[in-house]
């Protein structure tokens, strides 16, 4: 690859989207840097990157930790010269209601899912200037419409929307695209990694609200076992398009499903609304 490839680093490539992202980058012709925060944990990774007869960069990066993150930026700097464009997907999954969480538990759900995505992108910035580059974060239609016990999830994930709204009108202004990417159910391990324990969490700790809890599940369980949920290479593409066009929309779901469950909320679809009003509020 010369110094001329187009680079982007993605985030929480160990399964999932991000996995999807990283080997679908790589194919597209990106130098793709596909990072992690356990790198022991890449077997995944490789075996994808194998069958696609694709190379990627694997390198260590956990989100809630600025050192870790400075490291990976400054290191794609120093081996590949630049950074074209970051897709924070990094992200975690919490089940839970106010009553029964502690506020620690939420905290640490808005340190991944909101201060980890701010952590990357504000260390990436410089350099997607250099470039003209774009910024990209997977969010989710938890990040537009509320959903009952993703109450601390959801509001982190709008916590990045209306953060992510509001940056992009300034970074346009230097050049650099941002957008958000809205999956609806992706048959990922999102749903393994909240390591919730049926059994014991539903039946004591969500007291009052274990029957409520149950019927939520159930409900949930069914979406994802009924076919309906996307693979991670689907909602991977949407991804990609946004990487790949060379005018960005600011707001892209991953799924017709996924546009019609945002759009009961929002009007202003793809975010040009919103934008008409306050890019001309910064030039
Ligand atoms: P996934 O398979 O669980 O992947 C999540 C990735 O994030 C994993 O690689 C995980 O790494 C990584 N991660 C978690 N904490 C991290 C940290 N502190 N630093 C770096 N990486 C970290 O789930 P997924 O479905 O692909 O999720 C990708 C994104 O899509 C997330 O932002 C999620 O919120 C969003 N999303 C998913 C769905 C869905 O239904 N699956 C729906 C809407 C939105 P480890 O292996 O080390 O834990």
């Amino acid at each position: 690859m010369s110094a001329t490839t187009r680079t982007v680093l993605i985030t929480g490539t160990s399964s999932g989207i991000g996995l999807a992202v990283a080997v679908a980058a790589a194919r597209a012709g990106w130098r793709s840097i596909a990072t992690l925060r356990d790198t022991t944990r890449a077997d995944a990774l490789r075996e994808a990157a194998a069958e696609a007869g694709i190379e990627l960069d694997i390198r260590a990066l956990d989100v809630t930790d600025e050192t870790s993150v400075a490291a990976a930026v400054d290191g794609v700097i120093a081996d590949h010269g630049r950074l074209d464009a970051v897709v924070n997907n990094a992200g975690a999954g919490h089940l839970g209601t106010l009553e029964n969480d502690s506020l620690a538990d939420i905290r640490d759900v808005m340190e991944v899912n909101f201060f980890g995505v701010l952590s990357v992108s504000k260390a990436a910035l410089p350099h997607l200037r250099t470039t003209g580059g774009r910024l990209i974060t997977v969010t989710s239609v938890g990040g537009v419409v509320g959903q009952p016990f993703n109450e601390a999830y959801c509001a982190a994930k709008f916590a990045v929307e209306g953060y992510m709204e509001s940056l992009a009108p300034v970074a346009r202004t230097q050049g650099v695209h941002v957008s958000v990417v809205e999956p609806g159910a992706v048959d990922s391990k999102f749903v393994s990694n909240i390591g919730i324990d049926l059994d014991v969490d539903v039946s004591v700790a969500a007291d009052p609200y274990s029957d409520t809890l149950r019927h939520y599940i159930n409900r949930t369980a069914d979406q994802f076992l009924d076919g309906s949920a996307q693979t991670p290479a689907a909602a991977a593409e949407a991804v990609m398009e946004v990487l790949n066009a060379d005018r960005p929309k600011f707001r892209v779901q991953t799924s017709d499903w996924a546009r019609t469950f945002v759009s009961t909320k929002l009007a202003d679809l793809d975010g040009s609304a919103v934008h008409g009003v306050t890019d001309a509020w910064v030039g």
